[in-house]
């Protein structure tokens, strides 16, 4: 079996230590013991790596993107060769199934494919003139170096669309990745390496997320930066890079409703959302939360989904009978029991689960809350956990008034047999990916981002390169 391995800093091409030596530990959730350790990145190191992307800029951007695209998709295919390897080192630090830990890396592998194509796609514009000897046009050129945050959720996926999207347009990259599960995302930065990407054009450091990032942003280096993880961290980065006039991504929180309309197939709806609510332990920023089933559905949507999650099979991640594994970080235990206390004590019900499982490693049930009042914390706070909500509507706008009730707007899933209602969910809830009688998010050839609260831009699709490109203008006479 793959051993557990210490992670070090990635800056300008060589892998190093932290200058001072200091190191973060890092734990198992499946059983809450020290398995490694992450350097801790000094100032002086974050002042190497930002010298490092400067320099890795000025070679990276006269790079062609043919060429560019060439080593990315290079990258891509020592990530599947490595695959089975780096799975073992996400699930001994993230918890989750290695079945899931595999998907994610080759989910990864196709992100980078796709991003290198669309490097080669960074097509300006020619602009009719007024006069016949004036040819004006766009250049679409790379906005520069980037600083990107990324939480442990998906050590890997959340590392690739911002490193892949900034590699793709020419900008060099340094990545603070999370310091609960450095070891993964540190492969993937290998892969690029290995690949022959070079020195300083990206770079990998770790050290306590608010002091990089308040030292990052401002720093005249960077140019741009992009964010995932919760709506909170994301209003005051968001903050602090409009003070400084850099661009900003924010991929931030959300609390995804399920309308399932009258006429809903339950058959489709229960397995297929049951399942994704507890992929990752509900830790997913899209995952399904609110519920909100039709009243003459409810009673049995209620009991099937109930049924289905009380027999998930809880444990090791890398015991392959796993379904889902602990939450990835002990804070999550209390927070989640906080939240299903305060639904109970408000009056909702709970049909499943609702408690930590044992004492060694973070383990919680998959808990189904029904009937709950909106005045509960958990109809207004993302839980970021295995608790589903499930509550009744009786008409289609009582259900879309409910679904848009929150300054949330990141996913929505439907289920109904209807045209029609699909096509008013379509339009009238307020996400920014709405998925409707199937489960269709997160393809790298798709949008992936959110509205309101949830963030701006967008991770996916034919836009997400843009988020790292100038566009200027250049008219000539003559
Ligand atoms: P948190 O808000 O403390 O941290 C979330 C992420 O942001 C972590 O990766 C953390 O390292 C990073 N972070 C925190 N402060 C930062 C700062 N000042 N500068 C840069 N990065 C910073 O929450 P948590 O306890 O780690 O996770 C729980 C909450 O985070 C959830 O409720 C959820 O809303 C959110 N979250 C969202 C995603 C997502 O995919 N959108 C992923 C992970 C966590």
């Amino acid at each position: 079996m793959t051993a557990y391995r210490d992670t070090l800093l990635f800056i300008d091409g060589q892998w190093r230590a932290a200058t001072g030596g200091r190191t973060l530990p890092v734990i198992n959730p499946a059983t809450a013991k020290e398995i490694g350790t992450v350097a801790h990145a000094s100032r002086e190191d974050l002042d190497a790596a930002l010298a490092a992307a400067g320099r890795g800029f000025a070679a990276w951007k006269n790079t062609p993107a043919f060429e560019r695209g060439k080593l990315m998709r290079k990258a891509a295919a020592i990530l599947r060769e490595r695959a089975d390897e780096v799975a073992v080192l996400m699930t001994l630090e993230n918890g989750k199934p290695l079945a899931q830990s595999k998907m994610e890396i080759a989910g990864a592998a196709d992100v980078i494919d796709w991003f290198a194509g669309e490097g080669q796609r960074t097509y300006g514009q020619v602009i009719p003139s007024r006069a016949p000897d004036v040819l004006q046009f766009t250049l679409k050129q790379p906005v520069g170096p980037v600083a990107a945050f990324t939480p442990w959720n998906f050590p890997l996926n959340q590392v690739v669309r911002k490193l892949s999207a900034a590699l793709a347009a020419g900008c060099s990259i340094i990545v603070k990745a999370p310091e609960e599960t450095p070891a993964s995302p540190a492969e993937l930065i290998r892969a690029f390496a290995d690949a022959g990407v070079p020195a300083g054009v990206v770079g990998l450091v770790y050290g306590v997320p608010a002091e990089i990032s308040e030292y990052l942003i401002p720093h005249p280096v960077i140019r741009k930066i992009s964010f995932t993880g919760s709506t909170p961290i994301g209003k005051q980065l968001a903050a602090l890079a409009g003070l400084h006039m850099k661009r900003a991504t924010m991929e931030l929180g959300g609390h995804a409703p399920v309308i399932v309309a009258g006429d809903a197939d339950l058959d489709l709806a229960v397995p297929q959302i049951a399942t994704h609510k507890f992929r990752n332990a509900g830790q997913v920023c899209v995952s399904p939360t609110r519920f909100l089933v039709h009243e003459d559905l409810h009673a049995a949507f209620t009991a099937r989904f109930t049924e289905l999650a009380a027999k998930i099979k809880v444990g090791d991640g890398m015991d392959p009978a796993t379904e889902m594994g602990p939450l990835s970080n002990e804070r999550r235990i209390p927070a989640l029991e906080a939240l299903i206390t305060d639904a109970v004590d408000k009056g909702a019900r709970l049909t499943t689960g609702g408690r930590r499982i044992g004492n060694e490693g973070w383990f919680f049930e998959p808990t189904v809350l029904a009937d709950v009042p909106l005045s509960a914390r958990i109809m207004n706070e993302e839980p970021f956990g295995p608790v589903a909500v499930i509550n009744k509507f009786a008409t289609l706008d009582e259900a879309i008034h409910e679904a848009n009730r929150l300054p949330f707007g990141l996913a929505a899933y439907a289920y109904t047999t209807d045209t029609a209602t699909a096509t008013r969910l379509g339009n009238e809830v307020e996400a920014g990916m709405t998925t409707i009688n199937h489960l269709g998010l997160a393809l790298p050839e798709v949008p992936f981002g959110g509205m309101k609260d949830s963030g701006h831009g967008t991770e996916g699709g034919s836009e997400a390169i843009e988020a790292y490109l100038e566009t200027r203008f250049v008219t000539r006479k003559g």
